[in-house]
């Protein structure tokens, strides 16, 4: 697989500002500071892309990338979607339930949500928070639709890290967005549950 193109088309903090349904959608979800951004950028290799921030819960908005792809001389277009990081949000409780909202109400009322997946740091690979995450895609998720578990900053392990989380995680794609390790397998993964 080839990525031809990768733009940023739009942010939306509404429901209305989000971008009319159609082409396929990937939602990314995870805590700040996961490595959203980052991954975004090693999947379309485009550094910049997704503004890489390192101030945690900073990325308020959904932001929205156009990605083309090419593979066996035919051409796929799909969207990203870069969700709102959740935890640490140095906001007011109102303004959180508020981005809350609008996020629960984006994960399960968008129709072109056909992949979500769902990015855990892979130094801490069993947080509660991320398992309820999990618990609730799983939930939600319609019969059209797929969750991959994406294990991230995998440059950070030792073998026998590695090795645990593969255990317990067997279908999971484990990545680094420095190293670039993983990330045409991650890509491939993606394409298949979209277009395979
Ligand atoms: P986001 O808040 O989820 O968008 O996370 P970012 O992509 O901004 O990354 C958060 C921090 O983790 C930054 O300091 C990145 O440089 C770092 N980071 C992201 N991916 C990797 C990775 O694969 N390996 C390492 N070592 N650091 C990473």
């Amino acid at each position: 697989i080839k990525v031809k193109d990768a733009f940023f088309v739009k942010s939306a903090s509404k429901m209305e500002e989000t971008t009319p349904e159609g082409m396929s959608e990937v939602a990314f979800i995870g805590r700040s500071n996961v490595g959203k951004s980052s991954i975004i950028n090693a999947l379309t290799n485009k550094k910049g892309l997704a503004k890489s921030s390192s101030t945690p819960g900073k990325t308020r908005l959904i932001n929205f990338f156009q990605i083309v792809l090419a593979k066996d001389e035919k051409t796929y277009h799909m969207q990203l979607v870069d969700l709102p990081g959740f935890g640490y949000a140095r906001v007011s409780h109102s303004l959180k339930e508020e981005w809350q909202k609008n996020l629960t109400t984006y994960i399960q009322k968008r129709v072109s949500i056909r992949t979500f997946v769902h990015l855990i740091d892979s130094r801490h690979p069993f947080l509660e928070i991320d398992q309820a995450v999990h618990t609730y895609l799983q939930e939600i998720v319609r019969a059209d639709q797929h969750i991959l578990r994406i294990f991230t900053k995998l440059d950070k392990l030792k073998q026998s890290e590695i090795s645990v989380i593969k255990k317990n995680y067997p279908c999971a794609l484990l990545v680094s967005s420095s190293s670039k390790k993983g990330i045409d397998k991650a890509l491939e993964a993606i394409f298949e549950t979209l277009f395979g």
